[in-house]
């Protein structure tokens, strides 16, 4: 029988990509937007606040929120930018940097103009992706990825979100220059749902 797997976010994108990520898996997967199909009471259900210190915590506060309010198995995840020249920012705030959540034209601006003031004009950071899939049972599946990279004042590509514009990669191109499919194989949220596939598989084959 096919696997139930909410998954907690509203974020079209990230859905696609998960989807894509566990094909061929027996595991059904139904995005909060379409949760009304096997809850009609889900009205009540609320969003969890992402107070958490680091990627995984926040990761953990929404899988566990959802899990305990729907008693399904609920996959989130929690990603975002650190910068080493500002001390890892802008980290758990990433959707938020310039204060008004997934501005992204304002995040960008913020971080290039905090950029400009160090002094840094090719500033080495990191994208970042924690993945937690809460079980019915209380059990926990996580796992991570990373994206080593660097900022440059200068945007380029039309593809990706966010901060992709100014994330370059070693090879000279930035993140939004590339396909879907070239930035899954590479990027942080790819690395981290081939490594939560290889455990669900696993999870799957001994229950
Ligand atoms: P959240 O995980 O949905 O809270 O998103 C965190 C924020 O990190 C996003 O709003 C983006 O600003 C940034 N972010 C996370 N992943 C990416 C990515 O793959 N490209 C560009 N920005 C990203």
């Amino acid at each position: 029988m096919e696997k139930i797997i909410l998954i907690a976010t509203s974020n079209e994108g990230k859905v696609r990509e998960m989807e894509k990520a566990f094909a061929g898996l027996p595991v059904r997967l139904v995005p909060l937007s379409r949760i009304h199909e096997i809850l009609p009471d889900a009205s009540e259900i609320k969003e969890p606040v992402e107070d958490g210190a680091t990627f995984m915590e926040n990761a953990c506060i929404k899988a566990r929120c959802y899990r305990e309010q729907t008693g399904l198995a609920a996959l989130a995840d929690d990603s975002g930018l650190a910068v080493e020249a500002l001390g890892g920012a802008p980290g758990v705030r990433s959707a938020r940097y310039a204060g008004m959540h997934g501005d992204d034209a304002a995040n960008n601006a913020k971080l290039i103009a905090d950029l400009r003031i160090c002094g840094e004009e090719n500033a080495a950071a990191a994208y970042h992706c924690a993945l937690v899939l809460a079980l019915e049972d209380g059990h926990e599946l996580t796992a991570e990825g990373t994206c080593s990279g660097y900022i440059r004042p200068e945007a380029r590509g039309t593809g990706g979100f966010g901060y992709d514009p100014y994330f370059y990669l070693s090879d000279g191109r930035s993140m939004a220059e590339l396909t879907c499919e070239e930035k899954h194989e590479i990027s942080h949220r790819g690395t981290a749902l081939k490594r939560m596939k290889v455990q669900l598989e696993k999870f799957l084959r001994t229950r």
